[in-house]
């Protein structure tokens, strides 16, 4: 996409807004209804130079209607459910009405996207309110599919009501799993018809993170030439998220070497529960090392290294494979967009040189939680590849493996261990891992029943897959939200067994082999 330098003033509303607030007045949103005691929201954003941003107001939905909300994203910010499903908080998130204290924007950013610098993108459907002071401290909220922007492009500033349910699951399945995210609040729908490729109806979903700052938000100003803004954007993520790195020789190298590693991290965790994103543009990367921007995602199924879950990447550059070494290049895209504040090459090669390490380390420490391991050996690597490899060859079950393995015994071997060995087409080369599993277990004296717990409790049993998403899109289509809470009820309690719920952890049905998700949301 090309940069629109100098972007106009949205609209006639953007503009007195933004007189208002010049003048401190915000209080009169035109004919916006105003909610005044619910949300005290406070905007730390906004006070960085108005280039960062552009002040307007969400566009409203006809006859908004709440579908879903997360009690516990909702208790992250002092909300409840009840709440968020009273006719004035539908208002507020579905863009209708603006809080009193809210100061509305829509932030600018550039990034990489597929590899290639695609220029200025920024906040095209997406509206922050302001932050809410809770127990977790600030939490900015977004809403997401609020109406067009200055940076919408060709887009139409909306979210569908499909793409919103996944995102809001997904949220909150992954911060069940423990994997550092954004949080999803609540969708509101509206029956307004929304073009993709067929006609679908649209949503709002109120996404909240202490930031929504991107690596494309100073790679924005870094193309731009402007240091002078990429350091206010630096020391305003350093001082708000990363105060311990103030007094670092330089705050800026010592950023980039904590966002390094934290991505390293958080990418570990993904290949560690068979999460694929889908979309890792460096717009798409939060500088607090969140997973963030749910769209084209998956969760492996039959494994496959090579598996690409969003149908748009046809060349594979984000599958499950290809996912550790993406981020680090994504890592080197912020390290270039921080040179001038970095100066040293040596400096942000040293910086950006802990990814390996630290993606390694992580990675290698939830193998050895999912193995049941609880020393480290010098074969254990060959343990864990020799697995992969009969996994692959086997299309096995990701999430159904490992939570099987659970039920590995050593000796005498149970039920369990037919069970697992029924999962591989190659049942000899199984038997022969899983002697060496057994051998490997002996050698730590390791107890079945003290193994099985350990492993329940990181191997996840439910999981996001596609098809059960599907189910409750589809109901929410016709107006049964029902199937979106009981689903994420079953999410926020991945590592339990939940008899009741075992249907979730079911395969996919054939029906669901059609699936596609792309970047059409
Ligand atoms: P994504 O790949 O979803 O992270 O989006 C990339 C860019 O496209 C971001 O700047 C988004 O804000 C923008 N975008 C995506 N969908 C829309 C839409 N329907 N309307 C406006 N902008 C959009
Ligand atoms: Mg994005």
């Amino acid at each position: 996409m090309a940069e629109t330098p100098g972007l106009p003033v949205h609209d006639a509303r953007a503009r007195i807004l933004s007189t208002h607030a010049k003048i401190g007045l915000h209080l009169d949103y035109l004919g916006y209804a105003i909610r005044t005691d619910d949300l005290p929201l406070s905007n730390s954003f906004a006070a960085l130079p108005p280039d960062f941003y552009t002040r307007l107001m969400p566009t409203p939905l006809p006859a908004p209607y709440f579908v879903a909300a997360s009690a516990s994203a909702a208790a992250l910010v002092g909300l409840t459910p009840e709440q968020l499903s009273s006719p004035d908080m539908v208002e507020v998130f579905s863009g209708n009405a603006v809080a009193a204290r809210s100061l509305p924007l829509s932030a600018v950013y550039s990034g990489h996207q597929f590899g290639v610098w695609a220029g200025q993108l920024g906040d095209g459907r997406a509206i922050l309110l302001g932050e809410l002071n809770g127990p977790a401290g600030p939490m900015e909220l977004q809403l997401k599919g609020a109406g067009l922007t200055p940076y919408s492009r060709m887009g139409d500033g909306r979210a569908v009501l499909r793409s919103s349910i996944r995102e809001f699951l997904c949220s909150e399945a992954m911060a069940a799993l423990k994997i550092p995210t954004t949080r999803a609040l609540c969708i509101m729908g509206s029956d307004q018809p929304i073009m993709r490729e067929t006609v679908e109806t649209a949503a709002v979903v109120t996404r909240m993170a202490p930031s929504f700052v991107r690596f494309g938000s100073f790679e924005h100003w870094y193309h731009r030439d402007k240091p002078e803004r990429l350091q206010q954007l630096a020391d305003y993520v350093i001082a708000t998220f990363y105060p311990e790195l103030t007094g670092e020789a330089n705050p800026y190298t010592a950023l980039l070497a904590e966002v390094t590693k934290r991505t390293a991290r958080m990418i570990a965790h993904w290949q560690a529960v068979g999460f694929m994103h889908g979309v890792m543009n460096t717009d798409n990367m939060s500088i607090l090392g969140l997973t963030l921007d749910y769209g084209p995602f998956g969760f492996m199924e039959a494994f496959d290294p090579g598996h690409i879950c969003n149908h748009t990447d046809q060349q594979g550059r984000y599958s499950y494979a290809n996912q550790p070494q993406v981020g680090h290049w994504n890592c080197y895209a912020l390290g270039q967009a921080l040179m001038p504040l970095i100066g040293d090459v040596d400096a942000a090669q040293a910086a950006l040189g802990v990814y390996q390490a630290e993606f390694g380390a992580t990675l290698e420490y939830l193998l050895h939680a999912k193995l049941g391991l609880q020393t480290v050996q010098e074969d254990d690597q060959v343990l864990f590849e020799s697995l992969f490899k009969l996994m692959t060859a086997g299309h096995v079950d990701f999430t159904n493996f490992f939570r099987a393995l659970g039920n590995f015994t050593i000796e005498p071997a149970s039920p369990g261990n037919a069970v697992l060995r029924d999962m591989f087409i190659d049942r000899e080369s199984f038997d022969a891992w899983a002697l060496r599993y057994g051998a490997r277990l002996r050698q730590e004296s390791s107890i079945d029943s003290e193994r099985k717990l350990a492993m329940d409790a990181v191997n996840p049993k439910y999981v996001l897959r596609n098809y059960l998403a599907q189910v409750a899109i589809d109901k929410a289509v016709n107006k049964d939200f029902s199937e979106i809470a009981r689903l994420l009820a079953v999410l926020e309690r991945p590592f339990d067994e939940q008899p009741e719920n075992q249907a979730y952890a079911a395969l996919p049905p054939d029906w669901a082999s059609h699936l596609e998700v792309s970047c059409s949301s």
